[in-house]
């Protein structure tokens, strides 16, 4: 890794992922205005969608209400890090050892199973803070909504334990017009009345689509970033910043004959002579190896189409259409003007799998 480090330090990185806390700042104000009067749960698990956990939280801390991970261990990295903002633990913990390691790190977890509260009456000593999740139809976590009046009147019953807020996650929030949602947040408030505690439903979908959904808390994960979490709307149009730019550089140039093969499996070839560069990543930085004939990266301002196979550390670009490149010239595979969700959409899955499997290769660098 110190290599990775000292090179890039020369101006020799081959690979980075450039991290824009303006453009995440950006995002966080966008959420605040669209959600004026709910709190903000930033979700930062899964190395904050790739971006890096404690540059992302350490950016924003004073600008949201709380930080939810999806593990322990996240939550303990951030700890670890100095982060004293609340965090909470989404899909902790499912045994009674747990309980204390929560404690002692100041983790909030989410009850979603009876069995839980079994673990919280025997190990919960010292004071605590939870949330509660209800399965309103997703069928993933949750307890469900009649079970609620039983589970809250015993988790009342723990005296360590205080119940800060009522959650549930919606399951087709990115498609407007589902109706699913509505009938989804209809189970959450009749779960929910009769409580009076905090509650939560939004995801970043229904942050931007549904202010009937707010509530009290939001829980904004990849509209942080800059993704869309919306179908058929791109991050652009919804006044969201990509905050990830992943970039690589041009490591070689050649003319390419007309009918000659590109990569392996030589399942590319050329119709006409045409200029081919190599760019410096691959699937081993985690770039998709499915993806379909139309997707491009940007060379300069020009987009270049990918051609051939994705390679473990490279892969080959059609500059045709790019005069005077050179080897070192910089290749831009998502951010700026290429989303990660037009990448994400050529390689049938989305923007947030892509920023989530940039690996460790990749050095993420912060700029403002
Ligand atoms: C991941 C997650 C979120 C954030 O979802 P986005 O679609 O990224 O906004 C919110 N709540 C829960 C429970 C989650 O697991």
């Amino acid at each position: 890794m110190s290599a990775i480090v000292s090179a890039i330090n020369l101006g020799h990185w081959r690979t980075r992922a450039l991290i824009d806390l303006d453009a995440l700042r950006h995002n966080v104000d966008y959420v605040h205005r669209k959600a004026p009067n709910a709190k903000v749960m930033a979700v930062v698990k899964s190395n904050a969608y790739g971006h890096g956990a404690l540059e992302i939280a350490g950016a924003i801390t004073e600008r949201v209400d709380a930080f939810a991970v999806a593990t322990i261990d996240e939550g303990i990295e951030l700890r670890a890090a100095g982060i004293n903002q609340t965090i909470v633990v989404l899909s902790a913990f499912w045994n009674a050892e747990q309980v204390s390691v929560l404690n002692t790190f100041k983790l909030t977890p989410v009850i979603h199973h009876l069995e839980q509260i079994n673990w919280l009456e025997k190990e919960a000593k010292r004071p605590q803070s939870t949330w509660i999740k209800i399965n309103t139809g997703m069928n993933r976590l949750g307890l469900q909504p009649d079970e609620l009046v039983f589970a809250v009147s015993r988790v009342e019953a723990i005296p360590a334990i205080k119940i800060v807020g009522l959650m549930s996650h919606l399951a087709n929030a990115d498609d407007v017009e589902d109706p699913m949602t509505t009938g989804q947040s209809k189970v959450f408030q009749e779960a929910c009345c009769g409580f009076n505690y905090p509650r939560s439903l939004a995801n970043s979908a229904a942050i931007l689509s549904r202010s009937d959904m707010h509530f009290d808390w939001v829980r904004p994960g990849i509209m942080l970033y800059g993704g869309s979490p919306l179908l058929e709307q791109s991050a652009q149009s919804l006044n969201l910043q990509p905050v990830m730019r992943l970039e690589s550089r041009l490591i070689s140039l050649r003319m390419l004959e007309s009918g000659s093969a590109v990569g392996y499996g030589a399942l590319w070839r050329s119709h006409k002579t045409i200029r081919l560069g190599i760019a410096a990543i691959g699937y081993g930085d985690g770039y998709p190896i499915v993806i379909d004939p139309e997707t491009c990266a940007m060379v300069g301002e020009q987009r270049c189409r990918i051609v051939g196979r994705v390679s473990m550390d490279s892969l080959a670009l059609d500059l045709s259409e790019c005069k005077d490149t050179k080897v070192g010239d910089v290749v831009t595979l998502w951010g700026g003007r290429m989303s990660v969700d037009e990448v994400a959409g050529h390689a049938g899955t989305i923007g947030y799998e892509l920023l989530c499997r940039i690996t460790s290769r990749v050095p993420r660098l912060v700029v403002h």
